[in-house]
């Protein structure tokens, strides 16, 4: 929690504010009772009409000046925790766009959703809380108890006896109801896990039939989550009660004693009437401290994972002072011994790869699935960092140069094709916010997109649905070939982009992509051997390592593994 305060920075001067205005407000409270035994004792008892006017007066201008502070101070309170609320939520979410995978595979989709928005949300209430009760509790509390003794002391030594059971029934109650606090987050994350598979894997769920397991998964992190809320509720439950129960008690006592000294002549009424209202101002700041002390726990457990992710430090980040590629230099890629592996995992996903691409050359990568195809790709764009060796683009080491200009150097065609909510234009404008719509028609049409555009209803202004589930695979794959094809890139990745194309509209792409991108350097994965044939440079993966590097008929001759893959697949054409 006290590592966010530096995020209250910008709302001081309204913090200031506030804290004035509740300051000033519980002075107010703490004057009221000693002007109403003034009336009582001088005006009432001796039946002076005029005072009590007079007196009656300022009350009512001090508790008017009391109500306006409280009105004025949660109003800016309030501001100020929505405001705080809105730039977390704005900090968290730049925050996780800068991430590389690796962050998002430690945190979690779902946990990182519910960071954003429910436990901010605590934080922000809490801070309500915390800046009404932070400044009146104590001010009330320790004021109570000065006016309160100037009134009658030995009535005062009631509080001796309260004060100290009411502290220790709240620490009880606290060290009891604490540890909860942290497992409901904790199963808040996992109900939202349960929720997100259960409605983005909804069409997998149907085809197997598995609706009601996933119900019973769904009612159990749900259930999971009630019962850790009635126990939650079950030990504070009992709090309010007790705290009331004293509260009766201590007015009880209060009336009886202050009695017992009115009639022995020790004290007069007004004063007792007084007491009575100090004592229960004295009570309720002790309350509103105990609330406090449940609240900001619950805010701390959010708190703490708030920070978790604003602490976490990307792990690609641009160097200090950026590198720009050589300006005669368009389109190189060069892989320089390079090795990586994920993680935890125990063998390196690729090792030793060295080549290297021209513009106007198309290098093809080949091998099977888990070969490292997606991996090798993965490393151009540098979504990760090489363990070893170097990846250089246009002459220079991809960690050297700055991640925004390296880039804008290339179109990446995805494995998975992701389309976004809204029209096809603006999905293909995705990869050139100004293009024109000369450029985009241009893009769809290499992109083998046209036909099925102009065949929908509204063309390029129709709307894809979320995660593109109203067009098809190829559909997809092809609008996010066009995405890439908009900007005109120096580098063309595609990660087995034609993968579910069929195999005319698969050969007529590639034609129309000759033309496309003969300044470019292409870089393509695919997994037929049709696909490949004809690039410049063939690349032969298994588990990893480079098989062979040539062209179809060189490989054809000197490489085994390519041999094994042209046969399979051409024996498995000719029996088509
Ligand atoms: P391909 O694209 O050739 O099918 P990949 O490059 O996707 O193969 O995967 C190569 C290997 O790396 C596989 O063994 C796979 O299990 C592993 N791998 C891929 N992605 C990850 C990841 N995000 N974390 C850990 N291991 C991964
Ligand atoms: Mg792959």
């Amino acid at each position: 929690m006290l590592k966010l305060l530096k995020y209250l920075k910008p709302f001081a001067i309204s913090l200031i504010v506030v804290i004035v205005l509740f300051f000033v407000q519980s002075l107010a409270e703490l004057y009221l009772p000693t002007l109403m035994s003034d009336i009582i004792n001088n005006g009432v008892v001796k039946n002076d009409t005029n005072y009590i006017m007079n007196i009656g007066k300022i009350m009512i201008l001090v508790a008017a000046g009391d109500a306006v502070c409280v009105i004025v101070a949660n109003l800016i309170g309030s501001k100020i925790a929505v405001g705080l609320g809105r730039n977390l939520r704005d900090i968290l979410f730049k925050k996780a766009e800068k991430f590389s995978l690796h962050e998002f595979d430690k945190v979690g989709t779902a946990s990182m959703i519910t960071r954003t928005t429910n436990d901010i949300t605590q934080v922000q209430q809490v801070l309500v809380m915390i800046m009404r009760m932070m400044i009146s509790a104590p001010l009330m509390g320790i004021g109570g108890i000065i006016m309160a003794v100037h009134k009658d002391a030995k009535l005062s030594i009631l509080f001796a006896i309260v004060i100290p059971f009411l502290l220790a029934v709240i620490v009880v109650f606290l060290l009891k109801g604490l540890p909860y606090f942290r497992i409901m987050q904790q199963k808040l994350d996992k109900l939202n896990l349960v929720t997100r598979e259960g409605l983005t894997g909804i069409r997998v769920i149907r085809a197997f039939n598995r609706i009601n397991s996933e119900k019973k998964r769904f009612n159990e992190a749900n259930i999971d989550i009630r019962d850790t809320g009635l126990t939650v509720n079950r030990i504070m439950a009992g709090l309010m009660p007790i705290m009331m129960f004293t509260l009766s008690a201590t007015q009880i006592a209060v009336v009886w004693f202050g009695g017992l000294r009115i009639d022995s002549g020790h004290m007069q009424v007004g004063d007792m009437m007084a007491f009575i209202q100090y004592a229960m101002q004295i009570m309720f700041s002790f309350l509103m401290m105990a609330i406090m002390f449940v609240m900001i726990p619950r805010a701390e457990a959010s708190a703490v994972r708030i920070n978790e992710v604003l602490e976490m430090e990307p792990e690609i980040v641009d160097e200090k002072e950026t590198k720009d590629a050589e300006v005669n230099k368009r389109g190189y890629v060069e892989f320089k011994d390079v090795t990586f592996s994920y993680p935890g995992a125990e063998q390196p996903a690729i090792s030793n790869i060295s080549f290297s691409a021209e513009p106007g050359e198309v290098t093809a990568i080949i091998g099977g699935t888990g070969s490292g195809k997606s991996t090798l790709l993965n490393l151009i764009p540098r979504f990760y960092d090489v363990i070893n060796g170097s990846v250089l683009v246009d002459g220079i080491d991809v960690r050297e140069m700055s991640q925004e200009r390296l880039r804008a150097k290339i179109g990446f065609v995805p494995q998975k094709a992701v389309l976004f909510t809204g029209s096809i234009n603006d999905n293909i404008k995705y990869g050139k916010s100004d293009a024109s719509t000369e450029e985009i028609e241009k893009a769809a049409e290499v992109a083998q997109a046209s036909d099925f555009i102009s065949n929908m209803k509204e063309g390029f202004d129709s709307v894809i649905a979320q995660g593109g589930n109203n067009v098809s695979g190829g559909q997809k794959q092809r609008l996010s070939i066009a995405r890439a094809l908009v900007r005109r890139p120096e580098i063309y990745v595609f990660d087995d982009s034609f993968s579910a194309l069929d195999f005319k509209t698969d050969a007529k792409l590639r034609a129309a992509l000759k033309g496309e991108t003969k300044e470019s350097t292409v870089i393509i994965v695919a997994q037929r051997v049709s696909t490949v044939m004809d690039a410049d440079r063939i690349i032969v993966l298994d588990e990893g390592k480079i098989e062979g590097i040539g062209n179809h008929k060189e490989l054809l001759n000197t490489c085994d593994v390519y041999h094994e893959i042209v046969y399979s697949q051409l024996s498995e054409e000719e029996l088509a």
